[in-house]
């Protein structure tokens, strides 16, 4: 860096107004290291062109692009809680109805689910079925503990809700997937 920087020593690159301008975007996009920082700064105090340059790039792009990607990473965000918030919300709802008559409104319920997983969390969806077999499985556990007291039968019968549980929120996330995978294609053509 210290060669670059001095253009008398001989040895070091010479710093033109080409290089200046490759790095421009770079640092007004807040990416460039702070050497490069440094030297565009210390190149504009002494080139009027190559500071005209700079003053462009950001009334192009950093003003509204920039704008326009925060507004999306914001939206996002917001959907992603939203989303967060509907599988904690479905998982509870679908858990408290196991031990009632309601429990197979589970066989829709699990599967949207799955599908939210997969719109929200993308390649992590499978922490959702993954919690939700342990939900089910602790909550089935206690309740009946609580309800006859510790039999071996409690360890084993919840095992077989919470995998179906799993079973239909993956269900709904292979939906998703294929319906995605279609919808895609369609596009193509
Ligand atoms: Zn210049």
């Amino acid at each position: 860096v210290v060669e670059v920087h001095t253009e008398k020593g001989g040895v070091g690159l010479k710093i033109t107004c080409d290089v200046i301008l490759d790095l421009i975007p770079l640092v007004k996009d807040g990416v460039a290291s702070e050497d490069s920082n440094a030297l565009v700064l210390e190149h504009l105090e002494s080139c009027d062109n190559c500071k005209e340059e700079f003053y462009d790039y950001k009334a192009v792009t950093t003003a509204e692009e920039l704008d326009d990607k925060k507004i999306i990473t914001q939206i996002k965000k917001s959907l992603f809680i939203i989303g967060l918030a509907l599988i904690a919300i479905g998982a509870f709802t679908g858990i408290a109805l196991t031990n009632s008559m309601g429990m197979f409104y589970n066989l829709i319920l699990m599967p949207l689910i799955g599908a939210i997983s997969y719109k929200a969390l993308k390649r992590n969806w499978y922490f959702t079925p993954i919690s939700i077999f342990v939900l089910s499985y602790v909550w089935m556990f206690v309740g009946a503990v609580i309800e006859g007291g510790f039999i071996v039968e409690a360890l084993y019968y919840p095992v077989y809700i919470s995998v179906l549980y799993a079973f239909l929120v993956v269900l709904g996330v292979g939906i998703t997937v294929l319906l995605n995978f279609a919808f895609r294609k369609e596009c193509k053509l």
